[in-house]
């Protein structure tokens, strides 16, 4: 039988690997680097059998006006802009890239790290400014990771992959997750710890729980005071987990040291004041953005796609 397939995104690589999808199904490719707005997604997607979306929110609204849809794919790990359940009610599949992001994400959350205690945006700032540039060691003085203690909220596949990336840098590992982890912690020498004493006891933090309801603004304004004022966060996961203003006042304050930002609380904004600090590194949710990755997310994500309409025969 002959599917429609939407997919609301340019993609790298899809040129080459559509013929993943039997020739016969007809597909139509947003030609669009963005994605596609509601009003869009409901014009194109009104009579498909499957669509492959990237961040659009699939609403119980939206799903009310597909009428024919049989199987979603996201283009992400991340699965908090579906909603699950209006889709299983409808007997829709959906389908995410649960393995191909992981090494990926972690080495962003690795690289925010480094950058924040080496102090390196701040430092090439400071290069740029002036020729010949002026600098001293009281200007950019950073700190070693080695035996310092970094604190994993949210120990799964991500997690656990920055711990491993965080040893070879000879950090001390502490997690906090919602079960624990007694493999991972023997294989990477970690131990598990409160959220509360975590967060009092890392040198730095970095968030790799998934987003949606349970864990929104699991960091806020009273987690933030527990931290050491020299520690350090990094948010790999989703913005909601983050009371954003509350990090920004605290960092504008100086009340802890430092933070790098991949996700945003309201995406693609940032709050005010946010741009404006020195002691935050802020990258537009590139966590995947590696040729390596894209690729095969690709790659997976039309497999998924074509396994969920054809297993349903
Ligand atoms: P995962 O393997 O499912 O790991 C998530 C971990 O968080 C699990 O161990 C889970 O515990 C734990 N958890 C869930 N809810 C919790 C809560 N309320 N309190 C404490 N722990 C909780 O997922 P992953 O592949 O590591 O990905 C994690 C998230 O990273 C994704 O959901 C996505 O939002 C984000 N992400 C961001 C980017 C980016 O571009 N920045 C890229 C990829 C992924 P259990 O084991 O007990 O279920």
């Amino acid at each position: 039988m002959s599917e429609s397939i939407v997919i609301t995104r340019q993609l790298p690589g899809l040129q080459d690997m559509i013929e993943i999808l039997p020739e016969n199904w007809k597909v139509w490719i947003s030609p669009h680097e963005r994605n596609l707005r509601k009003e869009e997604l409901i014009e194109k997607a009104h009579d498909a059998t499957g669509i492959l979306v990237f961040g659009e929110r699939i609403t119980e609204e939206v799903l009310e006006q597909l009428p024919k849809l049989k199987a979603i794919t996201t283009y992400s790990v991340g699965l908090d802009h579906i909603d699950l359940e209006a889709a299983a009610r409808r007997n829709i599949t959906v389908a995410n890239l649960p393995d191909e992001v992981t090494y990926t994400t972690a080495e962003l959350g690795m690289t925010l790290i480094l950058a924040c205690t080496r102090r390196l945006l701040e430092a090439d700032r400071i290069v740029r400014k002036s020729n010949p540039y002026f600098s001293n060691s009281s200007l950019i003085c950073g700190n070693n990771l080695q035996g310092k203690t970094l604190g994993v909220v949210g120990f799964g596949r991500i997690g656990q992959r920055v711990a491993k990336m965080a040893k070879a840098f000879e950090m001390n590992i502490i997690y906090y997750n919602r079960s624990k982890k007694p493999d991972a912690e023997k294989e990477l020498n970690a131990e598990y710890r409160e959220l509360d004493q975590l967060l009092n006891e890392a040198d730095v933090v970095i968030l790799c729980v998934p987003g949606g309801e349970e864990t929104k603004h699991l960091i806020g304004s009273r987690e933030i005071s527990l931290l050491k004022p020299t520690a350090i966060i990094v948010n790999i996961a989703r913005g909601t987990v983050v009371d954003e203003q509350a990090l920004t006042e605290a960092l504008k304050e100086g009340r802890i040291k430092a933070a790098g930002l991949d996700v945003y609380e309201r995406e693609p904004r940032t709050t005010p004041g946010l741009v404006e600090l020195d002691n935050v590194i802020l990258t537009p949710h590139i966590g995947t953005t590696t040729l390596e990755a894209q690729l095969q997310m690709t790659a997976r994500a039309l497999e998924k796609l074509r396994d969920s309409l054809l297993n349903r025969k």
